[in-house]
């Protein structure tokens, strides 16, 4: 039995407000990070899931289309104030580190999810990559888990790239998703591109956990479990992809994606079906 339902008690974070700031040493960029004093909202990303995974659709999309820098930054910025970071640095990971458990002298690989190499880096330098501000570093205290744990997520910052390649990662598998969908004459398709068409529809969620449930009503449930948003976005694109009745979709008229309220729905708006229909239309009519 594959695990169907995911989020009752998934829960993340977003502070009130966010700024940006240039790093020029090291891993260079305009990264995010929360501003100061900004309050914290915890909630859960399930109850939002078809705004945020159109959000990150439509912003992928806009990206695709060709964006200016000034726009990438303006609308990762925005997706983080609804959402929060993508969290790819846990809390739990960077503590096991510092108190010695885990990666001392090794090495790690490090890559943009774009596949851009960043480097190979001690998990110390990755530390320093997540809090390259002087002011903003992070405080440890083994002794004191809730101050250590609020300064991680006050100063934790991550670079707009990681926000923009998210975006592109599933708009890029949502288009592949959509043009494997609009194959028609498989047939006389060569082997090869129809094996091409069917991979690049593949979507892999990576390192996420299968936890068992508990609870008084159902007894025990298989779940996924996940600890930051970058996995949670990954299960819920996911979900509502082999969802077919209220799941995700392309606009007939402008190519959107979009969550459909009915099976049978193909248009993201009511003034883009009227739009299809009026240039059909005129095609009919010319
Ligand atoms: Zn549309």
């Amino acid at each position: 039995m594959l695990p169907i339902g995911y989020g009752k008690n998934a829960c993340w974070f977003r502070f009130s407000r966010y700024e940006t700031f240039e790093n020029e040493k090291d891993v260079k960029g305009i990264y995010i990070i929360p501003a100061q004093k900004s309050e914290k909202i915890v909630y859960n990303p399930f109850d939002y899931a078809e705004d945020l995974i159109s959000d990150y659709l439509n912003f992928g999309k806009a990206i695709f289309d060709g964006i200016e820098e000034s726009e990438k930054i303006g609308g990762a910025l925005n997706l983080v104030t609804k959402y929060g970071l993508l969290g790819v640095i846990t809390y739990n990971e960077v503590e096991k580190y510092l108190r010695g458990f885990k990666y001392h002298n090794r090495k790690i690989y490090c890559f943009y999810t774009d596949g851009e190499f960043i480097g190979k880096k001690t998990f110390q330098e990755y530390i320093d990559m997540i809090f390259p501000l002087p002011n903003r570093q992070l405080f440890f205290d083994l002794d004191d888990f809730i101050s250590s744990h609020s300064s991680f997520e006050r100063n934790y910052s991550e670079r707009v790239n990681m926000i923009v390649n998210k975006a592109k990662e599933l708009y890029s598998n949502f288009k592949s998703v959509t043009d494997f969908k609009n194959t028609n004459e498989i047939e006389n398709m060569p082997d090869k591109e129809y094996i091409r068409k069917v991979l690049n529809a593949n979507f892999y969620i990576k390192n996420v956990d299968l936890v068992i449930e508990h609870d008084e009503v159902n007894g025990a449930t298989l779940n996924w479990s996940a600890d930051n948003l970058f996995k949670m976005i990954d299960i819920i694109y996911a979900l509502k992809l082999v969802d077919k009745k209220s799941g995700l979709a392309a606009c007939k008229n402008c190519g959107n994606p979009f969550l459909k309220s009915r099976k049978d729905m193909e248009y993201c708006s009511n003034a883009c079906g009227n739009s299809y229909r009026v240039k059909k239309c005129k095609r009919l009519k010319a």
